[in-house]
């Protein structure tokens, strides 16, 4: 299918032209239609699957057409927001439409200047959309149409009250578009409560792109710093992302990578002001670094292009939370690899890893991605997702890990 296919403006297929967008993808090619058709929308589908700008579009539209006069979109966190931002400015650029954006970690009054000036649609986190709501700067009756964004992360993280009390002041006589990656029971609440008669649409299976080889080291929690330290060394040059699980962690392992003197490395977690981010994010792609270890703050919706490897130093805590992370690599079907270091002597955590496929595991962890077996004790590796050639393979005596290429 082609862009124009969808019946949108000239001016818009000229801003998607200039985003270097020739196809739309599946959710632009489901969603667009229905958003252009004025309907409540509850998509599920994955980050990296183009949502943003299938979104991005439809609101577009519909406000240089006239349908909706001014747009909401909420996002979990300021990146997002900053990213979502940029993406709807882009597309509505040609038409000359304004996007605003607010969140948290930025001085306020800077965004009080900027919502001085004229806007069409508004990117906002919650908990700054409601502080500025209190100061009377910005009206939520004036939207007529609301996104919510990653949905089920935005709950997640604790924002449930904030959402429902957004929606609630909202017009009554609106569009409003639910994205999520899963649809779990709080945004079963949501859609059931302040979306009747929408419709729905769902965007592939939930589960990790099949351009994306996942191997697993399993090894001892003290081996973790120098089995990194070896892969970095066999992967120098590429575009690295480190998940751990806590910002303390973050940061002692960034130093630890540097007193070891690997180089061109960066850090990204939620204590750091906003500005130091943006500076970390921009150098990260900008290739100026190409290691970034981070929690899973980098782990939504980020547009890091082009990560080719990621390493889950510390397993995520849930299945989402994995598929998130892996999800910064492999991105519109460009090749990724990831690495799970798996430690037997951490409290176990759910088994998640690929989560499309089936399977046993051998040693104590449970249901294998590969349907094959691995080792519980040393530090095999293997890829998950070949025929599982590593049956019944034991650990070594000695913990040195047993490498094993694909
Ligand atoms: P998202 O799902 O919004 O996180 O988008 C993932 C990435 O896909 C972003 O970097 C977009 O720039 C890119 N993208 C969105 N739509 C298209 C498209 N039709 N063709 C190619 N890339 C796209």
């Amino acid at each position: 299918m082609k862009f124009i296919e969808l019946g949108l403006s000239g001016k818009t297929l000229k801003a998607i032209d200039a985003c270097g967008y020739t196809q739309p993808t599946e959710v632009q090619e489901k969603a667009i239609p229905k958003i252009l058709a004025g309907a409540n929308l509850v998509v599920r589908s994955q980050t990296g699957t183009g949502k943003t700008a299938a979104f991005g579009i439809g609101l577009v539209e519909r406000i240089a057409s006239k349908k909706t006069s001014k747009a909401l979109v909420l996002t979990p966190t300021r990146e997002l927001a900053m990213q979502v931002s940029a993406e709807i400015q882009e597309l509505g650029a040609k038409h000359g439409l304004k996007t605003c954006a607010v969140y948290g970690g930025q001085k306020i009054n800077i965004q009080l200047k900027a919502l001085e000036k004229k806007y069409n649609i508004l990117v906002a986190t919650p908990g700054r959309l409601q502080d500025m709501c209190k100061r009377r700067k910005i009206h939520l009756s004036s939207f007529n149409l609301i996104v919510l964004d990653e949905a089920d992360h935005m709950l997640d993280i604790g924002f449930q009250k904030e959402v429902l009390e957004i929606l609630s002041h909202l017009p009554p006589k609106r569009v409003t578009l639910l994205f999520s990656a899963t649809v779990d029971k709080g945004v079963k609440n949501i859609i059931s409560r302040y979306m009747p008669n929408s419709e729905f649409i769902e965007v592939g299976e939930q589960k990790i792109v099949s351009s994306i080889n996942e191997e697993h080291i399993e090894l001892s929690h003290v081996d973790k710093v120098s089995t990194l330290h070896r892969i970095l060394d066999e992967h120098r040059g590429v575009k690295t992302l480190i998940f751990m699980r806590t910002k303390r962690g973050v940061m002692k392992l960034k130093e630890k990578l540097i007193r070891r003197k690997v180089e061109g490395v960066g850090m990204l977690q939620g204590d750091m002001e906003q500005c130091r981010r943006n500076k970390v994010i921009s150098r990260f792609k900008d290739g100026t670094i190409n290691i970034l270890v981070a929690t899973n703050v980098a782990a939504r919706g980020l547009h890091i292009e082009n990560v080719d490897l990621i390493v889950n130093f510390d397993e995520a805590e849930n299945k989402e939370t994995h598929l998130h992370r892996v999800g910064r690599t492999g991105r519109m079907g460009a090749e990724g690899k990831v690495i799970n270091l798996v430690s037997h002597d951490e409290p176990r955590k759910p088994n998640y890893h690929g989560g499309n496929r089936q399977g046993k595991r051998g040693g104590r962890r449970g249901p294998s991605p590969s349907g094959g077996r691995s080792s519980s004790g040393g530090r095999n590796r293997r890829p998950s997702n070949s025929s599982g050639s590593s049956k019944g393979r034991r650990p070594s005596r000695s913990g040195r890990p047993k490498r094993r290429r694909r």
